[in-house]
């Protein structure tokens, strides 16, 4: 089965009740049960059943089983939003003490949830580029997972899945991988090594704009050292499903972290034409960073230009596709500005993922509390624009940032 026939037709789409072709939104927080007994069963997990939306809910769990199946996972647990996926993902193994290392060539809202952890104890060691040489640097024996982005955002840098997983295993810790601006279409990191997958599914999975929230899909094929990953003590006796069990179960559970039922109803439907959309998605992009390159006084940045120096991994990673994603420096904020407010059909809008072409200035939004030089060293200047490139037409968007830019001369 490919890509867009799995979609619709995968072991995970069931004919749900009544032979409805979608799940039915189960928009309650409680389920009723005949028997005090079977109530009893359902909490103990001896029976299957839902108690409480929280914990476990019919739509949400579809929206998961979905996900899971095209991850190729073990487990998906759904969370109320990216943020709250990332949180939970790294929570679930961390204790006080532990390190982190990324690169500051991550989402912005990340790097402020690493800031945050710091008062937890949990400290991140930063790398320009997340390459097993760097990470060399950096690694030590506090060292308790490697966090990064497929395609950074904005940085849109492309991670080497294959060589950082195999350094991360090599030291024994997991590789975590934000797959948010690659979704699954683009490439399924799992199969490449990652040992835990995340997804901010308000952005290409939902698709419409319409629902914040996020998933984490875990490979269960990390060997746990119980020893070393003093957060699943407890749960030796679980074995490589250590990490789904203890966040199902406790972490994600008790910090009440959960996707919305209708969230979950939206990307569903978002989710049956993600195929149709990043096809149409990624070659706009592509098609669009080609057309403002010829323009003077532009420099824009796409992973898939032939001269780019990942151009390789590309290929190597992302099966030769540039993503959804470029960005474009053009001298001056001022200049982005002008060029922002002239806009007719791209909108000015925060996120990205979405069937309209989205464009931001990342400097004084999405990098607003972060220092010139960090910003700088995750990819943002005080000239650049961000396009998450939509299904319009695609000569109607080079007309538009065309004429954006040149009424600028
Ligand atoms: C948007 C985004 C997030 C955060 O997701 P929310 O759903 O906004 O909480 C995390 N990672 C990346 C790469 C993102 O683009």
């Amino acid at each position: 089965m490919e890509f867009n026939t799995r979609l619709l037709h995968g072991d995970s789409v069931k004919p749900y009740a009544d032979g409805a072709t979608l799940p039915q939104i189960s928009q309650v927080s409680a389920f009723q049960y005949n028997s005090a007994e079977q109530q009893e069963a359902v909490f103990q997990h001896r029976a299957t059943g839902f108690a409480y939306t929280r914990v476990a809910n019919p739509t949400v769990a579809a929206f998961e089983q979905r996900i899971n199946e095209l991850e190729g996972g073990n487990a998906a647990i759904a969370c109320s939003s990216g943020m709250s996926a990332i949180t939970l993902a790294l929570l679930n193994m961390l204790c006080t003490g532990d390190e982190i290392i990324t690169s500051r060539g991550i989402y912005g809202g990340t790097i402020d949830l690493l800031e945050d952890l710091e008062k937890f104890g949990i400290t991140t060691r930063y790398v320009d580029h997340l390459t097993p040489e760097e990470i060399a640097q950096v690694y030590n024996e506090r060292t308790r997972v490697i966090f990064g982005e497929l395609i950074g955002n904005p940085s849109l840098e492309i991670l080497n899945v294959k060589a950082v997983a195999s350094y991360a295993h090599d030291h024994g810790v997991p590789l975590i991988v934000d797959a948010t601006t690659a979704t699954p279409y683009i490439a399924r990191p799992i199969s490449m090594g990652a040992d835990i997958v995340i997804h901010s599914t308000t952005k290409y999975i939902n698709g419409s704009g319409n629902a914040v929230s996020g998933i984490i899909v875990d490979s269960a094929k990390f060997k746990w050292d119980f020893e070393k990953f003093r957060a699943f003590s407890g749960y030796k006796k679980y074995g490589p499903y250590a990490y789904t069990i203890r966040l199902r179960t406790d972490i994600w559970e008790n910090m009440g972290g959960c996707m919305a039922p209708v969230s979950a109803y939206l990307n569903t439907i978002g989710l049956e034409t993600l195929g149709i959309r990043m096809e149409r998605i990624t070659s706009n992009a592509e098609k669009l960073a080609y057309a403002l390159r010829g323009i003077e006084g532009i420099t824009v940045n796409y992973p898939k230009f032939d001269d780019h120096p990942q151009r390789a991994l590309v290929d190597s990673e992302l099966g030769g596709n540039g993503g959804g994603i470029l960005t474009f420096r053009v001298g001056s904020k001022e200049k982005a500005y002008r060029i922002l407010n002239r806009l007719k059909y791209a909108i000015r809008a925060t996120s990205l993922g979405d069937v309209r072409t989205l464009v931001i200035y990342p400097a004084s939004t999405l990098y607003v509390r972060r220092t010139k030089e960090e910003m700088e060293a995750s990819g943002v200047y005080d000239d650049l624009i961000r396009v998450s490139v939509g299904i319009e037409d695609i000569n109607d968007l080079i007309e538009d940032f065309t004429q954006a830019i040149r009424d600028e001369e």
